[in-house]
């Protein structure tokens, strides 16, 4: 009896610190793996962000590209009715290149897809709203996109979307030279002096005039420097970049306006030239130096705003 009880005494000891040291193994064993596991998932997602992070910085360039491409297009001489759409087509069309690219790149599965393209308070950028979908293996990701691309450096579009490639307006030397474009088109409307206009330029890359506040022209040496180097202004009158695309001279969104600059003798009153007016809101002015041929002929709000007065 004894021996007995000892025997089971020593038996059960035995049992339970087996199963005492099983129950520790697998606690191990289960910690091990579930750490094992972390670590791949976070390897896996650091890897999965920096690929959202390349596309994401991909988009800012190819926004950019899709407005150019856009303008191109009126430099070509065709039309665009909806600057919105058309640049939603051209953007899709660069994401669906890009997608691919990146699947052989990452091996992932990518979809996106322009869903808006909008003015921003400032009118030297355009907001683009892009729905991205990518996948790989089972991490998802799926997010809308906003990014503001710049239109500062691309075509005015403005011109030559307005008179059309057939008035003779010719593209070269960063500068539109309207030749007897303007003229023609004031001749059409009746306005006054059109020959004033003849052999008339503007620039034509968009850049951010740097004179701000711009009552700072009147300063020696500013607007030379201006004209120049051919700088673009802030302008509630002026029309916005989109509008500039489908040829619209003035529109309700907050814009940008230039001086289009005049080169003759001639001493009479014509359209004052910032942009708007001359291809949209058409009142007269007379030039702030007589005896200059390559004088402003400038109105005195617009004398005032540049401080000129
Ligand atoms: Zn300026
Ligand atoms: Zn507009």
């Amino acid at each position: 009896m004894k021996i007995d009880s000892k025997g089971n005494l020593i038996v059960g000891s035995v049992a339970v610190l087996a199963i005492a040291l099983l129950l520790i193994s697998i606690f191990i064993i289960t910690s091990i793996n579930y750490i094992e596991n972390e670590n791949n998932q976070l390897k896996s997602n650091n890897e999965f962000k920096y690929i959202i992070d390349d596309y994401e910085r991909n988009l800012e360039v190819l926004e950019r590209q899709s407005i150019a491409e856009a303008t191109q297009k009126v430099y070509n001489g065709l039309p665009i009715f909806d600057s919105k759409k058309q640049i939603k087509k051209n953007l899709d069309k660069l994401l669906k290149e890009k997608n691919k690219e990146f699947e052989k790149k990452y091996g992932v599965k990518i979809s996106s897809q322009t869903v808006d393209v909008e003015n921003t308070n400032s009118p030297w950028k355009i907001l683009f709203k892009v729905k991205l979908n990518v996948q790989k293996n089972n991490i998802r990701y799926s997010n809308i996109v906003e990014r503001n691309a710049s239109v500062e450096g691309l075509k005015d579009p403005l011109p030559l979307a307005k008179l059309t490639i057939a008035s003779g307006i010719l593209t070269y030397d960063e500068k539109i030279h309207y030749k007897n474009a303007i003229a023609g088109y004031m001749v059409i409307h009746n306005f006054k002096s059109p020959e004033s206009y003849i052999e008339a330029t503007a620039p034509m890359y968009i850049i951010k005039c740097p004179y701000d506040p711009y009552i700072h022209h009147g300063d020696p040496g500013v607007l030379d420097d201006c004209l120049k180097k051919g700088y673009f202004h802030e302008s509630a009158d002026g029309s916005c970049y989109l509008c500039r695309l489908e040829g619209k001279g003035k529109c309700p969104h907050y814009g940008f306006e230039v001086f289009i600059q005049t080169h003759t003798f001639l001493k009479n009153e014509s359209l004052s030239c910032p942009d708007h007016v001359v291809f949209s809101d058409h009142y007269n002015a007379a030039k702030i130096n007589e005896s200059d041929p390559n004088s402003l002929i400038l109105d005195d709000a617009h004398r005032k705003k540049y401080g000129l007065i």
